[in-house]
């Protein structure tokens, strides 16, 4: 079973509105077993939106449509879909008077686009809208099924979940495996070349999805067992790399690893200026582990707060892999924690030199002091430098855990 999602509004094709219902439902019916093979985005127009419809049906076990049910005059997806089916419309009478007691309740007036919402096409169902007034459409001819549903992103959400879906879950439909490897640390095309030969297979579908943090592979199956064989075989291969599967990120993997060991934690900030802190409290329950961070910007605040000696930072610089081993030791011992972690870097644009160029960051990990520290330069990008260091200190804390 498949399906194709149609998203009308010149809005979506101009840039000013990002299409989020689309991938919305896509991720929904994938929950359901469902692949959504086509999506078609057209503008508030009545010829295109029909011959989109006959496209969709042409390839597609169910579609889903959102967008220009409203009242106005843009709004001519119900026209289309008339037309399409070969429907005319009519005054629902029970419709128009519980919409009149509606708006009554509110105490405000209905204005004749208001009436037009209870207009009705004459073939087909209509799905309520329990927080708006334009009303869904649903319309089946054998197998083939095509949903109707408004713009307004909570209201197709609430159509999907109290109507659409209900009745697709009811559908004999194969199982659809998924599951999401996170890497970090890694370049796709160094991530690839490891496990290439594993990845042209018929039976998984695999995706290699970078970002500037990392990396997700995705691999999807019919097939649950040869799923679980495949991701097997990767992370034999790149485990090292992975810091979590599915939804989880680098914070809830690192919070989750302290819990099990009961470790706590403590960062000393500098280029970053506490932006490691506050990925790691994006975690609900953090104040579980995580004891508190120290922003030590200034020379003078990495001795008075941290104790890093005044020698350390004249001979070796506030940007060494020694100011960063003894601001990690340094917080651990202020706040009593078991794992501190460390950042120093030129975060740019100015500051680098020959030497130490910017984007050069040094992260220092002491646990329990035990101390592994590392040199990186990132890039030229002020914020990629600071989002890059914060990633790349939390991995080093996982690397610590595990
Ligand atoms: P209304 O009854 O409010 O007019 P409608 O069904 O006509 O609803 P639209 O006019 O197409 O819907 O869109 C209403 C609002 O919903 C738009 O302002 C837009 O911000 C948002 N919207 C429309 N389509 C999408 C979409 N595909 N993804 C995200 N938001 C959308
Ligand atoms: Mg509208």
């Amino acid at each position: 079973m498949n399906a194709g999602i149609i998203s009308v509004g010149n809005e979506l094709l101009s840039g000013f509105t990002l299409d989020s219902n689309s991938t919305w439902m896509a991720r929904k019916l994938l929950d359901f077993g469902i692949t959504v093979d086509l999506k078609l985005t057209i503008p508030d127009d009545e010829g295109e939106i029909t011959a989109a419809f006959k496209v969709m049906f042409d390839r597609c076990d169910i579609i889903l449509c959102t967008g220009g049910l409203g009242p106005t005059s843009d709004d001519v997806t119900k026209d289309a879909y008339c037309k399409y089916i070969g429907a005319e419309l009519y005054l629902d009478e029970d419709y128009l008077t519980d919409l009149q007691k509606r708006f009554e309740r509110r105490g405000l007036t209905m204005s004749d686009s208001n009436r037009e919402q209870a207009m009705v096409p004459d073939k087909g169902e209509t799905i309520q809208n329990s927080l708006g007034s334009a009303l869904g459409l649903r319309y089946q001819d054998g197998e083939r099924r095509i949903f109707v549903m408004p713009g307004v992103p909570s209201e197709m959400k609430r159509m999907m979940e109290e109507t659409v879906l209900p009745e697709l879950e009811k559908l004999p439909r194969e199982e659809l495996h998924v599951t999401t490897i996170r890497l970090t640390g890694i370049m796709e095309s160094a991530l690839y070349d490891q496990v290439k030969d594993l990845v042209n297979n018929d039976v998984v579908k695999v995706a290699f999805l970078p970002g500037f943090l990392g990396v997700d592979v995705r691999l999807m199956s019919r097939d649950k067992e040869s799923l679980l064989e495949l991701s097997g075989q990767i992370f034999d291969r790149i485990g090292n790399y992975v810091y979590a599967e599915d939804w989880e990120t680098l914070e809830d993997a690192v919070g989750r690893l302290l819990i099990e060991r009961g470790l706590t934690l403590a960062t000393a900030e500098s280029c970053t200026g506490g932006l490691l802190g506050s990925r790691i409290t994006n975690v609900a329950g953090s104040s579980e582990y995580f004891l508190g961070g120290i922003v030590s910007y200034s020379d003078a605040a990495k001795m008075n707060l941290l104790g890093v000696s005044q020698e350390t930072l004249n001979q070796f610089g506030a940007v060494s892999e020694e100011t960063a081993q003894e601001m990690a030791a340094g917080v651990r011992k202020v706040l009593q924690s078991d794992v501190g972690v460390s950042i120093t870097g030129i975060a740019g644009p100015s500051g680098g030199t020959e030497d130490k160029p910017v984007g050069l960051v040094y992260i220092a990990v002491d646990v329990a002091g035990d101390v592994a520290s590392r040199r990186f330069v990132f890039s030229q990008d002020r914020r990629y430098n600071k989002e890059l260091s914060a990633q790349a200190a939390l991995n080093m804390v996982r690397l610590s855990l595990v």
